[in-house]
């Protein structure tokens, strides 16, 4: 653990000892360190005797549905906030973003954001621990329960939340590929095995289950996979899916992320682009980045934000146009 976080760390745990109740959430279009942090989290606090609410807007994708167990979520009109309660959103770098409604942002008695994201700028809650060279808000949630079984003497990592934890940590680092992938990802890897994280489970889960509908959808869309030369001879790729194309092959909006990828893996490829049509004129796009374009910067110029190398943002306007305009931006940072 990073010594100059323990103050961070501290003021969290601080904010838990004095409070019962919480509620824990994370982003919109939830992936596997969204789940895995705030479910992980969960668990932990229900361990100390706290009372803990699940509260999330959103899908949960299908192949990470295991992960919630037997943990009761609710939407935001099921939970009453007349209550006392101390509101946590893990791996959310944006107010925007946080997915539950307004009146439990703002009826919180305190907020706490744990969280991994460089365009987090800390400004909207009371209690941060925020560490942007973090592989995963996983690695964060690691750290917490870590300082707080060293200050208890009592290890509090059971084999769900090394579990829970170890899935934020494989996806987030693409299964331990990217560059944020360091030697404590590596150390905070060897010890959720050895609390018994269910790797060789998660990852038939989450890299060996797609559905054979998923493989006929990526059929359509990698036949809309485009290539446009850069300035300095390097290629972006971008690949579109439209509603139409979701709904002839019955899969969710939630259930593509991982075409992202496809964009990003070709040869002399800077910079890949998913755009998925989420309503008619609302587009969603997902930037990867392979090495020095922060592709961070770019979503923020849309409202947008993330990592330098995995950002993402919404464009309002046809698919075409999108296409187009996110392009032609990505184009210019060369
Ligand atoms: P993805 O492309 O997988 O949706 O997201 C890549 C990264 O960028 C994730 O860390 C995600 O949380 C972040 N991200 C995606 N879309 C947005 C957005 O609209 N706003 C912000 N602030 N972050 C986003
Ligand atoms: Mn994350």
């Amino acid at each position: 653990m990073k010594n100059n976080f323990i103050q961070q760390i501290d003021n969290v745990i601080k904010c838990i000892e004095e409070n019962n109740e919480f509620v824990l959430t994370s982003h919109v279009s939830p992936d596997g360190d969204n789940i895995g942090s705030t479910l992980g989290m969960h668990r932990f606090l229900n361990s100390i005797g706290k009372k803990v609410y699940y509260v999330l807007d959103d899908e949960i994708p299908s192949n990470l549905l295991f992960l919630k167990d037997d943990i009761e979520k609710l939407n935001s009109s099921e939970f009453d906030t007349k209550k006392d309660y101390i509101l946590i959103s893990l791996d959310c770098g944006d107010e925007k973003r946080i997915c539950t409604n307004d009146d439990i942002k703002k009826y919180a008695k305190k907020r706490i954001c744990i969280d991994h994201h460089a365009s987090n700028d800390a400004s909207f809650s009371e209690v941060n621990y925020i560490d942007s060279e973090a592989s995963s808000t996983c690695e964060l949630v690691f750290n917490l329960i870590r300082r707080y079984s060293e200050l208890k003497t009592i290890d509090y990592i059971d084999e769900k939340i090394a579990t829970r934890l170890y899935a934020g940590l494989s996806t987030d680092t693409g299964n331990f590929q990217y560059s944020s992938t360091s030697p404590e990802t590596f150390e905070m890897a060897k010890i959720l095995l050895e609390h018994g994280a269910k790797r060789d489970m998660l990852i038939q889960k989450l890299y060996q289950s797609n559905s054979f509908n998923y493989y006929r959808l990526l059929g359509d869309a990698l036949n809309t996979l485009k290539v446009e030369k850069t300035s300095n001879g390097k290629l972006v790729a971008s690949i579109s899916v439209s509603i139409d194309m979701m709904k002839k092959h019955s899969i969710g909006f939630n259930e593509i992320d991982g075409l992202t990828t496809y964009t990003r893996d070709i040869e002399n490829v800077e910079v890949g682009i998913l755009l998925k049509e989420k309503r008619k004129g609302e587009i969603k796009i997902s930037l990867r980045s392979k090495n020095d374009i922060d592709v961070s910067q770019i979503a923020m110029q849309f409202g947008g934000g993330g990592h330098i190398k995995a950002a993402g943002c919404t464009i309002n306007d046809t698919i075409e146009n999108a296409e187009k305009i996110i392009k032609e931006r990505v184009l210019r940072a060369f």
